[in-house]
């Protein structure tokens, strides 16, 4: 007979692993079920020529929130990387986040106050007071130049709508910054697990059951009598069979090539900002830790909308789909034996930080 739990837990990426963590901390037995071969999730990463690379995507853990740093360096050792990505556009060179070496390298500018002209001007011949969407909202922070050469082809690739469908929060994410300072994230900490994030997880997971290349979906009414609870981070769509319709993700595919050479393009990210290059940017995996490795391994990032089979990667969180999310989760809210966490069980466009101060606060409630 199959052993009975305490939490069923779909999914082993970091929501799942932070519950299961905290639930197994208060004696709680917990079997975590993956459909892939491997655990972390997207946060997953692998070691080829001794560089652990990002397989599906960069990932810079940031955070403001001191007690989801100290929980996250309880289980390995981060490193002082700063993410300082750079924009080429058609060859152009361009530091990001916006600062004032962009402003003064797209205009000649060399104070705060000549910037702050500069992009009140723009905002001004643009006639925008009151932006409603990510276009308007781009050209009132940082004016009509930048937002051609470094948001608008970009941001289209990445989403595969125009700037003027898309939610202002999108480009919110970003720090706009009247000094010389390139650090694309205000967070207080900032790093990149020593090792990999792979470990991370396989910590946070020590001494839990896990099995994986096991889809929940292939015997849901199975799984579901192995425990008293579940904790479903999967698609929310998914869980309910797409009974309302699909909700929107963009997915993305990676082509990765190990280089015979030292060192590729000088930078861990490079975005391509330009609308013709296809993809949006190319990460050299090396630099997140430093390496000093002979080879270098590199991954071209391709946009593409999601459809059922592909991986999902980023909610689209436009008006359409957030009203279609609000019929799921009054749904959700109807299971009163299932938890739904995480970016895809959410639908949030939820940074790393965000899902484990989530999850840490759900498991508190559920496990007092
Ligand atoms: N963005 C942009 N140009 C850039 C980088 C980002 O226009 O060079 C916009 C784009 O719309 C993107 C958003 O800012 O989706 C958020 O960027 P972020 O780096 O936070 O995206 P992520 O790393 O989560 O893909």
């Amino acid at each position: 007979m199959n052993k009975h739990y305490d939490y069923l837990i779909v999914g082993a990426g970091l929501y799942g692993a932070v519950f299961a963590h905290e639930a197994k901390k208060q004696g709680k037995s917990c079997l975590v079920i993956d459909k892939k071969n491997h655990i972390a999730g997207n946060i997953y990463t692998y070691e080829c020529e001794g560089i652990n690379v990002h397989q599906y995507g960069a990932h810079i853990f940031h955070t403001n929130n001191k007690e989801v740093w100290d929980y996250v360096n309880n289980f390995t050792t981060f490193n002082r990387y700063t993410n300082s990505p750079i924009a080429n556009y058609k060859g152009e060179i361009y530091n990001m986040p916006f600062n004032m070496n962009t402003f003064n390298k797209m205009w000649g500018v060399i104070t705060p106050q000549q910037a702050k002209e500069k992009i009140d001007q723009q905002k001004k011949d643009a006639g925008i007071t009151e932006p409603k969407n990510l276009e308007e909202q781009a050209i009132s922070l940082v004016g009509t130049d930048i937002y051609e050469k470094l948001i608008n082809g970009y941001t289209q690739k990445q989403w595969g709508r125009p700037c003027k469908e898309l939610p202002s929060f999108i480009i919110k994410r970003l720090p706009v910054r009247f000094t010389y300072d390139n650090n694309y994230f205000n967070a207080l900490y900032q790093g990149i697990p020593v090792g990999g994030y792979t470990k991370l997880v396989e910590n946070m997971l020590s001494g839990i059951e896990v099995r994986l290349n096991t889809d929940y979906f292939d015997n849901k009414a199975e799984f579901d009598k192995m425990a008293d609870k579940v904790v479903y981070t999967g698609a929310i769509d998914a869980y309910f069979g797409y009974s309302l319709g699909e909700l929107q993700y963009r997915s993305v595919r990676f082509e990765t090539e190990t280089l015979d050479i030292e060192n590729y393009q000088g930078n861990a990210v490079v975005n391509y900002t330009d609308s013709e290059t296809p993809y949006t940017r190319i990460i050299e995996h090396k630099h997140f830790e430093f390496g000093t490795q002979e080879k270098t391994v590199i991954s071209r990032e391709y946009s593409a909308e999601w459809k059922k089979g592909d991986e999902p990667y980023y909610p689209v969180n436009d008006d359409k789909n957030s009203q279609l999310y609000e019929k799921y989760k009054a749904l959700a809210d109807k299971e009163t034996n299932v938890i739904f966490g995480g970016r895809l069980g959410e639908y949030k466009y939820y940074d790393m930080d965000k899902v484990i101060e989530v999850a840490l606060s759900v498991a508190k409630n559920e496990l007092n």
